[in-house]
This record gives C-alpha cells, sequence and structure tokens, in this order.
C-alpha cells in the first residue's frame, strides 16, 4: 500500500483527545494536538505527562520512552498546523454543529490523500461524512475511555468508506496496541447500544422499587460477575452522557424499549451527573461513596 499514516492529527484536546495523542506518540506517531482553547491543551499535555508517569510506575516501560513520546507530541491551536496530517481524527465536543463546522474549516488544509475521522459516540458517520470534501477518506474512529487503559476501538464504515480507508485504520489501531470490532453505522454502534440500556434498566430497577442502588450494584457484581454495578458504572460514565445516549437510540431506532427511565431524567435535571458533579447514584463528598436512594 503506497500511502502510510505517519502524522497523527487530532482535534480537541479533552479526555478522548489526549488519550488518543497519549497512545499514538508512544506508538511512534508524530502528532498535532489541536483544540481551539490554548488552556486545553496545555492541560490535556500535563494529563499525558501524569498519566505516562503512572504508567512507568507499573513498570510499563521508562523515563526515555516517556521523553521520546512526549517530544512527539505538538500542541497548535492552529487548524491550519494540521495540513501535515496523514489521519485526522476529530475528538470535539459531541455537538454535530461543532463537527461539521471543524471539518468545513479543516478540509481545505488537508492533504488529498489525508483519511479523516471521527470519535463520535453516537452521531452518523455517514451524515458527517457526507458534509466532508471526502466520504471515501472518512470513516469513525471510537476509542473508549480511558484510552490509554482500554483495549477496544470500534471501526465504524459509513456508507461510502472506501476499503483502503477501512484497511489503513485496521493497521492503525493494530499498530497503537488496541485490538478493534467492526460496526455497521447504526445509533450507538455496539458497545453503547448494548451496555446503555442496561444501565436505564437498572435505573427503572431503582425507580420501580425492586431494588436498593446498593442492592441492584451487589447483584450485579456478584451474580453476573460485572467489576463494576451498572448504577456505579453510569456514575463514572456521567448521567448525562447516559441519558444523551439513551435518547439518542430512543429517536434513531424509534423503539419504546430505549425510553429513558425518568428517574435519569430526574438526576440530570438536578445536575446530579455522577462523579464529575460529585453526586450522582452515589455521593462522593465523603470519604466513602453513599447510596443516594
Ligand atoms: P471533552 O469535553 O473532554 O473535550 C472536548 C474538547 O474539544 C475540549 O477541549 C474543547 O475545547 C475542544 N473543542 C471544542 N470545540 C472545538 C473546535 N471547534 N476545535 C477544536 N477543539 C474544540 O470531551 P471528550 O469526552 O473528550 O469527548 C470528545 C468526543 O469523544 C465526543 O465526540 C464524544 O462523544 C466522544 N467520546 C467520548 C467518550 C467519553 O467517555 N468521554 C468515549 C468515546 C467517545
Amino acid at each position: 500500500m503506497a500511502f502510510e499514516i505517519k502524522r497523527v492529527g487530532i482535534i480537541g484536546a479533552g479526555q478522548m483527545g489526549n488519550g488518543i495523542a497519549h497512545v499514538c506518540a508512544l506508538a511512534g506517531y508524530d502528532v498535532i494536538l489541536n483544540d481551539v482553547s490554548a488552556d486545553r491543551i496545555k492541560s490535556g499535555l500535563a494529563t499525558i505527562n501524569g498519566n505516562m508517569v503512572r504508567q512507568i510506575a507499573k513498570g510499563l516501560y521508562g523515563e526515555a520512552e516517556k521523553q521520546v513520546a512526549l517530544a512527539r507530541i505538538e500542541g497548535s491551536d492552529n487548524i491550519g498546523s494540521l495540513s501535515e496530517a496523514d489521519l485526522v481524527i476529530e475528538c470535539a465536543v459531541e455537538k454535530e454543529e461543532v463537527k461539521r463546522k471543524i471539518f468545513a474549516e479543516l478540509c481545505p488544509h488537508l492533504k488529498p490523500e489525508a483519511i479523516l475521522s471521527t470519535n463520535t459516540s453516537s452521531i452518523s458517520i455517514t451524515r458527517l461524512a457526507a458534509s466532508t470534501d471526502r466520504p471515501e477518506r472518512f470513516i469513525g474512529i471510537h476509542f473508549m475511555n480511558p484510552v490509554p487503559l482500554m483495549q477496544l476501538v470500534e471501526l465504524v464504515r459509513g456508507i461510502a468508506t472506501e476499503d483502503e480507508t477501512f484497511e489503513l485504520s485496521k493497521e492503525f489501531v493494530t499498530r497503537i496496541g488496541k485490538t478493534y470490532a467492526v460496526a455497521e453505522d447504526f445509533p450507538a454502534f455496539m458497545v453503547n447500544r448494548i451496555l446503555l440500556p442496561m444501565i436505564n434498566e437498572a435505573i427503572y430497577t431503582l425507580y420501580e422499587g425492586v431494588g436498593s442502588v446498593d442492592a441492584i450494584d451487589t447483584a450485579m457484581r456478584l451474580g453476573a460477575n460485572h467489576p463494576m454495578g451498572p448504577l456505579q458504572l453510569a456514575d463514572f460514565i456521567g448521567l448525562d452522557t447516559c441519558l444523551s445516549v439513551m435518547q439518542v437510540l430512543h429517536e434513531g431506532l424509534a423503539d419504546t424499549k430505549y425510553r429513558p427511565c425518568p428517574l435519569l431524567v430526574k438526576y440530570v435535571e438536578a445536575g446530579w451527573l455522577g462523579r464529575k458533579t460529585q453526586r450522582g447514584f452515589y455521593d462522593y463528598r465523603g470519604e466513602k461513596p453513599v447510596p443516594t436512594r
């Protein structure tokens, strides 16, 4: 194959973007980490440094590898700096109009053969691809959070994605040490399509008084061997994110089985979004998490 991915551009230096920059740099790719906010780039780079220190402490590699990897990452708040990229991974906020605007600004700067991808969790790959000048070189590369720890990447082809784009994406995912699973372009792909209805059902189980927060989480940890209970996991993901995935499933598939639980809506309306706001199905403000129901 003539075209080779050497330089990866990442748009958005938030939790996903900095994680992707981290794994790409360690795998030997040159990385351009772009964000509209210079502060977010700075804090993204600091997070990468901190996470690498943790990996060194675990004995995964040494200080020298860290220095080499960090030197491969260049931060830039100018979208034109992505003109050298062979692969761009868009990881900005989950808003379709923001992503479309980014692609409109970005495409004139890109090399004609550059591959464009998005890390969206829920927006149609085909629809996003159609808003660019290169639907055949567009693909969904959906990482899991936290990127340095999670093994899986979902690869999602849009209707127009050509085979070379797909093959190059598979090679890329393999080189960064991840495993891919191929999903068709339908709402929430595979992991979220299966995981979020289970979490939503756990919330219904709580809402209907079948079990308490503690009973439901204990039941699924010890009865189904899940490493984390579904309500604890919901707090970890963020209840606003859980609600938005359920809404995407409900609207996109028009099936009442995806109806978001009213109790989930109530928690989100209260601003109790889980760990990030210190309160969700558990209250994290004290020493130990305490169930809120
Ligand atoms: P985040 O809020 O942590 O980061 C988003 C970043 O995008 C911010 O730094 C923001 O400044 C930047 N940004 C906003 N507009 C921009 C623009 N026009 N140009 C460049 N940068 C811009 O969000 P995140 O959790 O990292 O999520 C990013 C994407 O990854 C979303 O599409 C989300 O659905 C997807 N995703 C998230 C998760 C997760 O668990 N958080 C998992 C898989 C996929």
